[in-house]
């Protein structure tokens, strides 16, 4: 259900519906928008009698929500979200750029790859410290010492930092060093993990899981949201499929379809969809072009020697060369970069 306040309503008025929402054990979220405030009402438990809501002084009306995805949908929320990160805005006009390694091998390769993607023009600096590998034996990520090194690269560089958190007991540690808290494809269904990112006061870029419908990817964001963390950047990373030329398949069309039912910010990361260096920068333009918010690249000061995914990585280079046509697109399609 879906509470809608008058534009005048004060905040006690707002205050006074969430409460009489929590006293029947369901949550409220109140979602502000350009013409007025609406509160969401979520849970499982309870029920609202939406006349008794309806009296109260403030509000307009109370619609019953039909989309499977509540806060996610844009029947709660028909504006655009637009997340505010130290000045620098994900979503709306916007595209943003999140480049760098895929794991934090050394401060060396780090500060390497960071003063290269953002001489170029990226915003955001990615490297996983904590690597879920698809074998036991491979490198794991530096851990702590790899936060540190990008919390370094920061403070050098000015570039803001997203890096990926594996588990609920491993998020306090990930947000005291990261700007974004990245949730990988295969943690998308770890519901402890996205409740805990949920209770988080930092932005979530949440990838789509390997084989996760359309469904699945967004009711995993619900998870987020139903918590209370309504800044979740979706990315599309690609699905398995019976190719067999690229690593996965990069799902373009999900851009337009999470335009349509959400609000919330997309982008793709072409270089774990591809699974190959030269395919990333083709499906980065065609990405930008299908209406993505932006682009997460792996970028490597020396691909062949990577600890991992070295053979999807761009040389500093060929990301300078992406980053002139992301400029042209960008122009084009009347977007900011
Ligand atoms: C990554 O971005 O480093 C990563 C492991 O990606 P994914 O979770 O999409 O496989
Ligand atoms: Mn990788």
């Amino acid at each position: 259900m879906l509470v809608v306040m008058n534009v005048h309503a004060t905040q006690e008025q707002l205050e006074r519906v969430c409460e009489e929402i929590r006293q029947a054990g369901l949550s409220p979220h109140p979602i502000p928008g350009s013409q007025r405030t609406a509160v969401g009402i979520t849970g499982d438990k309870g029920a609202i009698d939406p006349e008794r809501l309806q009296q109260l002084p403030g509000v307009v009306k109370v619609i019953r929500v039909t989309d499977p995805y509540k806060l996610v949908g844009r029947e709660f929320k028909p504006d655009e979200t637009v997340i505010e990160l130290n000045g620098m805005n994900i979503g709306g006009e916007r595209l943003v750029v999140m480049a760098g390694p895929c794991a934090v091998e050394s401060r060396e390769q780090l500060m390497e790859a960071a003063h290269a993607v953002k001489e170029a023009g990226a915003t955001v600096l990615r490297g996983g410290a904590f690597k879920p590998r698809t074998s036991p034996y491979n490198f794991q990520g530096l851990g702590e010492s790899g936060l540190k090194i990008l919390a370094q690269a920061r403070e050098e560089t000015g570039l803001m930092i997203v890096t990926e958190t594996i588990d609920p007991e491993n998020v306090t540690l990930v947000e005291a060093y990261a700007d974004i808290l990245q949730v990988g494809a295969r943690n998308m269904q770890n519901f402890s993990l996205l409740k805990r990112v949920g209770k988080s006061k930092r932005p979530v870029l949440l990838k789509r899981g390997i084989s996760a419908t359309l469904d699945e990817f967004l009711m995993a964001a619900e998870y987020v949201m139903s918590e209370g963390n309504y800044n979740v950047i979706l990315c599309e990373r690609g699905v398995r499929t019976f190719n067999n030329y690229t690593r996965f398949t990069m799902d373009l069309s999900t851009i337009p379809e999470v335009k349509r039912v959400s609000h919330l910010p997309i982008i793709v990361d072409p270089s774990h969809a591809t699974g190959k260096r030269d395919m990333v920068i083709p499906m980065a333009r065609a990405a930008i072009a299908a209406g993505a918010d932006g682009i997460m690249v792996e970028v490597h000061p020396n691909p062949d020697e990577a600890l991992s995914d070295g053979y999807q990585s761009l040389t500093p280079e060929s990301f300078a060369q992406l980053m002139v046509e992301m400029r042209a697109l960008s122009a084009a399609l009347g977007r900011q970069l």
